[in-house]
């Protein structure tokens, strides 16, 4: 039984503020691992959760008890991508024709669009091409709820205080591989992204770097990570509203092999546990002045 203020099952889940509310929304897209009946893929356990942003929910879940609200996506990304845009599609994925029109962008090109085409280099997830109709049930069913479910918390928490802060919460692997854009080059600790200066005033994600920072943690901003679609369709400084994407590398956290915490986790919860307190009360402040 999840824990949860509202839960579609399968889908997601979200955790209201127990203390008095601050204007952040942290969201952990791709940390689901209920594998839909559908999914069809002929790949292991193993190389799914390569996909994984295994833990990364639970490593926020203390923002409901600085005030913020917590969404988290119930079913694998490698399924459907949240943080692609639904015309990012391979068309070679497809039996027959899309009935849309399409645009798929460079992580199309690398196998990773809203709909994967690859697990892992060379290792395609499907022996066939998918129906659109498997496609636009995938996307009806789990795309469109989590982007509806996102927009609610934000314009619920942009209503009442005339601006919002949505940090879009990741992991990614300590190298990147061939699917990557930085193949082979070991990562950061933490990697924090505005699609260079769009989707935020420097003040949210310079407080961020800060944080991190000051706790002792390597970060780099819009490398090899420059923030995807949630950040992209979500933010409008202009208005008020303002979307970070932040990745934590996961060999703070994750035993690589068994996909377990390892013994890092308590200490990178802690960690987060205080970014998230100091966060909301830059939120708090910022909305007052
Ligand atoms: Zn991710």
């Amino acid at each position: 039984m999840i824990d949860a203020d509202h839960l579609e099952p399968g889908v997601l889940y979200r955790r209201d503020p127990f203390v008095e509310p601050v204007p952040l929304v942290v969201d952990s897209p791709h940390n689901g691992t209920h594998w839909p009946t559908d999914f069809d893929h002929r790949v292991t356990l193993d190389e799914l959760m390569t996909s994984v942003d295994a833990y990364v929910d639970e490593l926020f879940s203390h923002t409901p008890a600085v005030g913020g609200t917590l969404l988290a996506a119930l079913f694998p990304r490698a399924y459907i991508d949240p943080n692609r845009a639904e015309d990012d599609l391979d068309a070679a994925l497809i039996e027959g024709a899309w009935p849309y029109p399409l645009n798929p962008g460079e992580k199309t090109e690398y196998g990773m669009g809203v709909v994967r085409r690859y697990i892992l280099k060379g290792r395609p997830l499907y022996d066939r091409r998918l129906t659109p109709d498997e496609v636009l049930h995938r996307l009806d069913t789990y795309h469109r709820p989590y982007h509806a479910a996102l927009a609610g918390a934000l314009d619920h928490a942009h209503e009442r205080f005339g601006s919002v802060f949505h940090l879009n919460a990741h992991s990614m692997k300590p190298v990147g591989n061939a699917m990557n854009v930085d193949d082979g080059a070991a990562r950061p600790d933490v990697v924090l992204s505005d699609r260079e200066g769009e989707t935020t005033d420097p003040a949210f994600i310079d407080t961020l770097a800060s944080l991190f920072c000051g706790l002792g943690y390597a970060v780099a901003i819009n490398h090899p990570y420059k923030g995807a679609e949630l950040v992209a369709r979500h933010s409008d400084p202009a208005a008020g509203r303002h979307s970070v994407q932040i990745e934590l590398n996961r060999a703070l956290y994750l035993d690589s092999e068994s996909f377990e915490r390892s013994s890092g986790f308590a200490a990178l919860k802690a960690d987060l546990d205080t970014v998230l307190d100091r966060a909301a009360a830059f939120t708090r402040s910022y909305s007052a002045a």
